[in-house]
């Protein structure tokens, strides 16, 4: 079907609508800075020229409320013939899904996934023409010609892989990722340093599991090594990575966060559930007792680690002795902080094919358990640094209170604090007067 379209008289302007995790955000940012390199701004949705979703699968209830969005999107159509909808991300990218949604939603003008997001302008082109529905199966090169990256405020995330080799059994990850991909070591630390020009005083590496960085490129380096050179670039004043994965954390990445001054002492470390029958099931690939001994590692190198994790509670087959393991586990390890999920199926995973499913009023009840504990324990460790100097990065006014500042500690924990001759993005000391769950209040005591 061919179909021209009225040139718009206004300046071209997009939107994009971003689902799920820190690495679609991270994508959308690329998406964007295409845009941009094309001449397009930055609009509302009711007056961009291009819409753009960038989706997310890892829950069946995003899927329904994106393709539910993507209805709505056609109503700015309907007054606007020139705009032109696109649809990319994860989702597109599970099977049968971007035929879906070339028969269901025809007037949807591009449709791409996860590994072809680079090729956004051409697909531009090519839709004055017709409907472009392209989604790769496989995920080919690590893309480098990406657009220069315009810094906003003084933290920015930085992908240093793509993908996931490790096929959990609840995870759809793998599938619409791809596998494991590393970018060269000269190209992260190009990007931290153009991001550090232009004001960026902390960087997060970002990927499904730092912790396998470099296994496939050609080369020596593993994500001990990345930090290292990172560690190096001047003007940045602090590190952090995530999502780490338990069975590749080497002794040789605790030795160099331990070592290496502008890497925070914080970890995020999931473990998802603490019985052992139940990590099997989830294909985690390694056992509680490996676990707390890692742990035990991390801590003896690191005594003030502030350490989070996250745990999936009625994982198919839960029964409640596991789930009083994982209780266990929690009341052991003392997180700093939980992020905690009710299990729900994931269609494409194995998990969700599993026999035992367990009652969703079951599941509720175990999640208010876990919440009760982790929440106790964390509002135990924030009481435990009263009085203590911490190391702050200043980040802002606060939000509830225009008066006082906000920024985090080394371990990342948000303070709220009265002080003055400050800047953002300098790095202050602060003292811990009170403690809540989720923030420190504290008051300045030196630059
Ligand atoms: S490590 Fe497991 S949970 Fe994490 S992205 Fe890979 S498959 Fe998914």
């Amino acid at each position: 079907m061919l179909r021209s379209r009225p040139v718009s008289e206004k300046k071209d302007t997009y939107h994009i609508l971003t689902y799920g995790c820190q690495m679609n955000e991270r994508d959308t940012e690329s998406l964007a800075g295409f845009l941009q390199q094309m001449g397009y701004t930055a609009s509302t949705p009711e007056e961009a020229r291009i819409l753009l979703i960038n989706t997310c699968c890892v829950r069946e209830s995003a899927e329904r409320k994106i393709l539910g969005k993507l209805g709505e999107l056609r109503k700015y159509k309907l007054v606007r013939p020139e705009v032109v909808i696109g649809i990319g991300g994860c989702m597109v990218q599970q099977p049968g899904m971007s035929e879906r949604i070339r028969k269901e939603y025809p007037y949807v003008d591009i449709v791409f996934g996860t590994h072809n997001l680079h090729q956004l302008p051409r697909m531009l082109e090519q839709c004055q023409f017709g409907q472009v529905v392209e989604v790769w199966d496989s995920e080919g090169e690590v893309t480098e010609n990406l657009p220069e990256r315009k810094a906003e405020g003084i933290k920015a995330h930085v992908t240093i892989m793509y993908g996931c080799n490790n096929f959990c059994s609840y995870c759809i990850v793998p599938h619409v990722r791809g596998r494991e991909r590393s970018r060269a070591p000269e190209d992260v630390i190009r990007e931290v340093q153009s991001l550090v020009a232009q004001g960026v005083k902390e960087v997060t590496l970002l990927g499904q599991n730092v912790n396998a960085y470099g296994k496939d490129l050609n080369r020596q380096v593993s994500f001990a090594d990345l930090l290292r050179i990172v560690n190096q670039v001047e003007g940045l004043k602090r590190i952090r990575f995530t999502t780490s994965h338990p069975k590749d954390f080497s002794l040789e990445l605790i030795a160099a966060m331990a070592e290496l001054d502008k890497v925070c002492e914080q970890i995020h470390l999931p473990v998802q559930a603490g019985s052992n029958r139940i990590l099997a099931a989830m294909n985690r690939g390694y056992s509680r007792e490996q676990y707390m001994e890692l742990i035990g590692q991390i801590r003896r190198a690191m005594p003030d680690v502030v350490l989070t994790t996250d745990l999936i509670v009625g994982f198919p087959g839960e029964t409640e002795e596991d789930f009083a393991d994982t209780l266990d586990l929690i009341e052991k390890v003392r997180y700093d902080n939980a992020f905690t999920f009710l299990y729900s199926k994931r269609s494409g995973t194995p998990a969700a094919e599993f026999a035992e499913q367990v009652d969703a009023e079951i599941k509720k009840a175990r999640f208010q358990r876990l919440l009760q504990l982790q929440n106790r324990i964390s509002l135990e460790h924030n009481q435990a640094i009263i009085g203590s100097v911490q190391e702050v990065l200043v980040e802002g006014r606060s939000k509830t209170n225009k008066e006082l500042m906000t920024g985090r500690t080394r371990g990342n924990k948000i303070v709220v604090f009265a002080g003055a001759d400050y800047q953002v993005g300098e790095i202050v000391s602060v003292r811990i007067d009170e403690a809540r769950t989720w923030t420190l209040l504290g008051t300045m005591v030196s630059k």
